[in-house]
């Protein structure tokens, strides 16, 4: 069986931009593009995601999937081969490494892990409709809140945590008062993050709603309300609104690679090096959501699949093996 030399797990910006930086080092890339893997469909998380109006180039903005098929494109030009398959097993404890799918094993001198992670979400009916329609329920607030139903409405944002407090602080910019509904009566945010929303309560911009859950979301073609229910009392009440956010956290895709590679407490892969793309494995790269709980921004994917490229050619390079 012929070695490939890198191997390019995922395909959002981070494994399609990290293919065109290989493609174009003449490391003629294989990229397992994934099919269903996690919920996700090849084009990562951004294929849920309608317009995209903050990714430099775009004056006008662009859709989640019409950028994910211009970054494809541009992959295939340069010599990128797509497997539209999901990776079910890999195995880097001896090179080459092995990344298996179902119907496909290829063995590889170098392996690009850009699998991204996967927002948590509540898993009502009512909610992933309308996340897939675009009528007024995100997972992102700094890539959906801008966008005009939002301006001068009541939104909500579920979570307790630092992701759910900095997406309500963000939308405070655009909303006319932003609830946080959590399942406690007391924040898991860190100090700071507190700090910041109990200052924003006290400017009446954002109110805690607390000891509840969302059991329902309002509205056909839009949101216009959520189902309330008090974890205490279990009375139920309806909250008007034109937008819920959830902000309970991300998962990590890593599953396939944790016998192998080390990952932090959540699941994200660890890098061996801060700023590098070096995972634990030497010859094993780490690019976008998959190793960053912090930015999460398709901009950032894409610059940290250019780096592991790179990082990827000179590696293979030094090996003598480009
Ligand atoms: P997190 O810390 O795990 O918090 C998740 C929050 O969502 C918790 O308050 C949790 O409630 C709630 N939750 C979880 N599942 C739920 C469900 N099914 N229904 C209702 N509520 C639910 O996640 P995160 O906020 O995404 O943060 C993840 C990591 O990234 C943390 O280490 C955080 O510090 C870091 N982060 C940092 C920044 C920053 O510094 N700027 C920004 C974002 C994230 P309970 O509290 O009851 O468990």
């Amino acid at each position: 069986m012929s070695v490939e030399k890198v191997v390019v797990i995922g395909s959002g910006p981070a494994g399609l931009t990290a293919a065109i930086y290989a493609a174009r080092a003449a490391l003629e890339p294989v990229v397992f593009e994934g099919f269903n893997a996690g919920g996700l469909m090849p084009g990562g998380q951004l294929m849920f995601t309608t317009d995209v109006e903050n990714y430099p180039g775009f004056p006008d903005g662009i859709t989640g999937p019409q950028m994910m098929s211009a970054f494809r494109a541009q992959a295939e030009r340069f010599g990128t081969r797509l497997i539209r398959e999901d990776v079910t097993a890999a195995d880097f404890r001896q090179r080459p490494f092995a990344v298996k799918s179902d119907e496909t094993t290829i063995t590889a001198h170098a392996v690009i892990v850009a699998t991204g992670a996967r927002a948590n979400w509540l898993n009502l009916e009512n909610e992933q409709r309308l996340a897939k329609s675009g009528g007024g329920v995100s997972a992102c607030a700094v890539c959906d809140g801008a966008m005009p139903i939002y301006r001068n409405q009541e939104l909500v944002v579920v979570g307790g945590g630092d992701s759910a407090i900095e997406e309500g602080t963000y939308l405070t910019k655009f909303a006319s008062k932003v609830y946080l509904i959590h399942r406690r009566d007391e924040l898991r945010a860190s100090k700071a993050m507190q700090e910041r929303f109990f200052k924003l309560t006290e400017e009446g911009k954002m109110e805690p709603v607390w000891d509840s859950i969302v059991i329902d979301v309002l509205g056909e073609d839009s949101v216009t309300g959520v189902r309330l229910q008090n974890v205490k009392t279990n009375e139920q009440r309806d909250l008007p609104c034109k937008g819920m956010f959830i902000g309970i956290g991300h998962t990590p895709n890593t599953d396939v690679f944790k016998d192998h590679l080390k990952t932090d407490d959540k699941g994200y892969l660890r890098l061996a090096q801060p700023g590098r793309s070096f995972t634990s494995v030497a010859g094993v790269f780490a690019a976008g959501d998959v190793a960053d709980h912090v930015y999460r921004q398709a901009i950032t994917a894409a610059g940290s699949g250019c780096m592991a490229a790179i990082d990827a050619e000179r590696w293979l390079s030094e090996q003598n093996l480009t």
